[in-house]
Formats: C-alpha cells, sequence, structure tokens
C-alpha cells in the first residue's frame, strides 16, 4: 500500500509499505478515504520530537470497514467509521472511567495513552495511508451515518481536532453567556470557537495573526485578535471592561513563538493568565513535552516552561491540561454535524490525493497563506 513515510526533519514521502493487516481477532482493516494533516504533526515533521524514521504519519482518519478480525461483533465489513485518535483497549481502569486518552495497555508499561501514527504514542502505524488497522475496533470505531462520503472533510474532524477544541472549551469551565479568549487560531483553535459559539458563549475571542486564519475565525462570528498589531493582553482588556476573560484555552503548545519567530514555550499560558479573569478557568490542549532536545534554551531542553504561577495563584484560577478522550464528545458533535448544526469542514483550503502529501506538508509547515487544514484522500486520482 502507499503510506506517507517519515525519513527525518522536513524529508517525508508517500512509498510503498506492506499493507495493514489483521493482526488480532479484535481489528478491523479500514480503507482509508479521508485522513488529515495535523498540527502535532507537524512537531513530528520538523524533528523536534523522536519519531522513528520509516514509521507513518497520520492520526485524523475516516474510512470503510473492509475486513474484521473474528472477535469483531459490532462493526461490519462496509461501515463507514471515524477512529478517535486514541488507541484505547475499552477495558483497563483508565478506559473504563473514560479516560481513552489515558489507557494503559495500548502504549508501553508505565506509559499510558497512546496513537496513531505519534511519537512516544505507541507502535500504531498511522492512517495516511491506503490502509489502517484499528485495534479493539468495536470500541475505536465510531460508525458514520448514511452521509457519511459525502460529509467526509466534516466526520474527518471527528477524530481529534472537533472533540480536542471542545475539551479545552470544556476544561476551561465556560458556561453559557460567558467569554472566552482562545490563543492559537490554527485548525484546532478554529474548533474551539466552533465550541465555544455552539455552548453559547456570549463572545468569542481568537489570538492570531495570520491573514487566513483571523478571516475564518471571524467567518463564524468570533473576533480575530492580531497579535502582530499589539500586546493581545491588552486587546482582549479592551474588548472586556478591563476584566479580562472569563475563560481562556490554549491551542498553540510548546512550540509558541512572537511574530518575529522566536520561540518562548510559556509565552501562550503567561498571556492565558494574564488575559483571563480572577477565578476563571483555562484549558490547555496545545501540544507539551516532557524532553524537547531541540528546543531552544536549557529549560525548553527539558520540557520545563517559565510558568508565571504566582500571578496564576494569585488569580486564584485553575487549568486543565492534557490530550483530549476523543471518545467522551465524538458521538455527539458526530450528531451536530449529521444534523446540520455544524459544519467544521469550513476551515479546510485543499482536499488532496495522498500522492501530493510531502508537498502540502511543506506548504502546511511553512504556514503559507491559505494553507489552513490539508485532507489528503488516498485513492483519489492524483
Ligand atoms: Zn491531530
Ligand atoms: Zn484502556
Amino acid at each position: 500500500m502507499k503510506a506517507v513515510v517519515y525519513h527525518g526533519p522536513r524529508n517525508v514521502s508517500v512509498d510503498e509499505v506492506p499493507d495493514a493487516k489483521i493482526e488480532k481477532p479484535t481489528d478491523a482493516l479500514v480503507r482509508i478515504t479521508a485522513t488529515n494533516i495535523c498540527g502535532s504533526d507537524l512537531h513530528m515533521y520538523e524533528g523536534r520530537t523522536d519519531f522513528e524514521a520509516g514509521r507513518v504519519f497520520g492520526h485524523e482518519n475516516v474510512g470503510e470497514v473492509i475486513g474484521v478480525g473474528d472477535a469483531v461483533d459490532k462493526i461490519k465489513v462496509g461501515d463507514m467509521i471515524s477512529a478517535p485518535f486514541n488507541v484505547a483497549c475499552g477495558h483497563c481502569r483508565n478506559c473504563e472511567e473514560g479516560l481513552t486518552n489515558y489507557c494503559l495497555r495500548a502504549n508501553k508499561p508505565g506509559i499510558a495513552g497512546a496513537a496513531y501514527g505519534f511519537a512516544d504514542m505507541g507502535p500504531w502505524q498511522g492512517g495516511q495511508a491506503e490502509l489502517l488497522r484499528v485495534p479493539w475496533a468495536d470500541f475505536n470505531c465510531l460508525r458514520l451515518p448514511e452521509d457519511a462520503r459525502e460529509k467526509q472533510d466534516d466526520y474527518v474532524m471527528l477524530s481529534d481536532i472537533f472533540p480536542t477544541g471542545w475539551h479545552s472549551v470544556r476544561m476551561s469551565g465556560l458556561r453559557p453567556g460567558e467569554s472566552i479568549v482562545i490563543y492559537g487560531g490554527g485548525p484546532v483553535g478554529c474548533m474551539a470557537a466552533l465550541s465555544a459559539t455552539t455552548m453559547g458563549a456570549s463572545k468569542v475571542m481568537v489570538v492570531d495573526r495570520h491573514p487566513d486564519r483571523l478571516r475564518l475565525i471571524e467567518q463564524i462570528g468570533a473576533i480575530g485578535v492580531d497579535d502582530s498589531k499589539g500586546s493581545p493582553v491588552d486587546q482582549v482588556m479592551e474588548h472586556t471592561n478591563g476584566m479580562g476573560a472569563d475563560r481562556g484555552a490554549e491551542c498553540v503548545g510548546y512550540q509558541a513563538h512572537d511574530p518575529q519567530g522566536h520561540e518562548d514555550n510559556s509565552a501562550t499560558l503567561n498571556d492565558l493568565v494574564s488575559s483571563v479573569r480572577f477565578t476563571g478557568g483555562i484549558g490547555t490542549v496545545g501540544v507539551y513535552v516532557p524532553q524537547d532536545p531541540g528546543g531552544p534554551n536549557e529549560l525548553a531542553k527539558h520540557g520545563k516552561a517559565p510558568f508565571d504561577f504566582g500571578s496564576f495563584w494569585f488569580k486564584g484560577q485553575h487549568m486543565g491540561t492534557g490530550q483530549c478522550p476523543v471518545k467522551h464528545y465524538n458521538r455527539y458533535l458526530r450528531s451536530l454535524i449529521a444534523e446540520d448544526k455544524v459544519k467544521p469542514s469550513w476551515i479546510v483550503s485543499h482536499d488532496l490525493p495522498l500522492d501530493q502529501a510531502a508537498e502540502a506538508y511543506k506548504h502546511f509547515d511553512a504556514r503559507e497563506e491559505g494553507w489552513t487544514k490539508v485532507v489528503l484522500h488516498p485513492g483519489q486520482a492524483a
């Protein structure tokens, strides 16, 4: 089969690799029809993780089930499914409590949580490929309705970014009528803005500096805060009568940088503490890592950040962290799509055949104007 293979920093190609196949009776084999390039793929693409050369990317996957193992009971050949990026067993202590983001059995002992095609997240191959093996298939597959193919650019957001954006807002504690500031207007930040709007936020502010992203944000009625034009904290204060936003969401991660490109892994965290009101809440879904050998300074190399804990504590804020338990939300968000209440595909700028993945990575990684979200379609002619 063809797959997007990582060879080293900023070096991927579409190669012929051995077919994914059913290895255990609980597996399903899925023919991928849509698979996204994610912002978190870029951390790996840039060589800022220990993702191994030779492995396949891709954790945001939709496709058709073409085979099931003997122990798969519910999922059938022919089903169109969304696979959460979290690989989870369904019966460990954390999975039983709904914490599929920290499954105790899908990674090596001592590490909770796993994902397809992801650094440090277990041995699972990614879905930027013609075929994907989905383990514990009855638990990990979400069946899609009749319109799965025509709306696949919407449903493909259910694997990660739509639930992740939703999770950031939920962790912030947003209540209807409250305001929220979201740092990062990339795909996850856009989904957080869509989520906050859907949950009834009175004012949604998104901090970014790329004109194409700010345009997308404004298309759904959110306020774009351009941090290349001045302090985002000051701008949020102006929008909130000097009080600060009720809630905040971090959708950037450890490679946060200023408009000149200088990295500071604490920049967005500290701006959030400053721009969220006393006793407000913050949800952090941007990726942070325990080790970052490519980091710009000693602290960063060891995953540490000069976080403004004094102000955070003094203001009585709370913060939720970590990856999203996709299964906690995906069934309900699927229904919002099916009933035409939301259209998360509004951020998609490029639908491309798998063969164009290497070019797509280059453009998306460079944050080129107009490359806001790429969906790859294995099987689509070039
Ligand atoms: Zn993702
Ligand atoms: Zn588990």
